[in-house]
């Protein structure tokens, strides 16, 4: 959205209400937009309550499952369903599974995640690996490296939950992500010579995903997120809509809510 728009003298965010009035999915993201370190913002849950029939979280995290962050939004005053949050690390290990059961997999992520690829009939193993689902792993190791790097070497495929290289954390902390263990993986490979995938935003498949749960298509849809690089360029890319949002800049969740009645009936009598 062109943020210019107010400078001219128009209302505040009145463009992005607009749209998301309009708007048959709100895709929203996560981690640094709607919550941080999976606490959601007390601003989330007010827009929830205007917007959440219509709202799909679609967030780059590979360490969550949907229904963490449900039950977060839930602790926090929100009932919102596990349904309709899309994460990275479970597609990318969904996205695992449609290769087949048999397919040699080692999954690189936190153990809960392993636990949700074996409910998922993944054939998790630490040899003769044919295929490397890679998720942000708090105990990334010089071993698991060694591991992945000998197994795309000798032929392996590579599915990357996302290729972000930090997220925010609590007190302005940065995390790395995803995409840092990726890069040491790519110091060690020639990425031209790997079928690599990645999963996240900007990749186009957790846009179109969100859309068709809510039956729309991308441009009937608006992206909300914080990240230029990943929400915004990856919703533009599929012809959708996009609002660059951030706790403590110009423009927030709470920007976003539909002025008060009395806001409008008195912009009503002005005009
Ligand atoms: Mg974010």
């Amino acid at each position: 959205m062109d943020r210019t728009v107010s400078a001219a003298g128009f209302a505040p965010a009145e463009l992005e209400i607009a749209a998301l009035a309009n708007a048959k999915a709100i895709l929203l993201d996560w981690d640094g937009c709607a919550s941080i370190a999976n606490q959601p913002f007390a601003m989330t849950i007010e827009f929830l309550d205007v917007y959440g029939d219509r709202v799909v979280i679609v967030s780059n995290n590979s360490t969550l499952l949907p229904t963490d962050i449900a039950e977060a939004l839930a602790k926090a005053g929100a009932n919102f369903p596990a349904e309709r949050v899309l994460l990275a690390g479970c597609e990318a290990i969904i996205t695992a599974a449609e290769s087949g059961r048999d397919v040699r997999t080692l999954v690189i992520g936190p153990s809960r995640m392993k636990a949700f690829a074996k409910k998922n009939n993944l054939n998790l193993v630490q040899k003769d690996i044919e295929l490397v689902v890679l998720l942000r792993d708090t105990r990334f190791s010089y071993a698991k490296l060694d591991r992945a790097v000998q197994a795309l070497r000798q032929g392996a495929r590579l599915i990357v939950a996302n290729p972000d290289k930090t997220h925010p954390g609590l007190n302005g902390a940065l995390v790395p992500e995803t995409g840092a263990l990726f890069a040491a993986i790519a110091a060690c490979v020639d990425l031209e010579t790997i079928d690599v995938a990645v999963i996240g935003k900007p990749s186009a498949g957790l846009f179109e995903k969100a859309c068709r749960s809510l039956n729309a298509t991308p441009d009937q849809a608006v992206m909300i997120g914080d990240n230029p690089l990943t929400d915004i360029a990856g919703a533009r890319a599929v012809g959708m809509g996009s609002i660059l949002v951030a706790p403590g800049s110009s423009l927030t969740l709470k920007d976003l809510l539909p002025p008060p009645a009395s806001w409008a009936q008195r912009t009503a009598q002005r005009v």
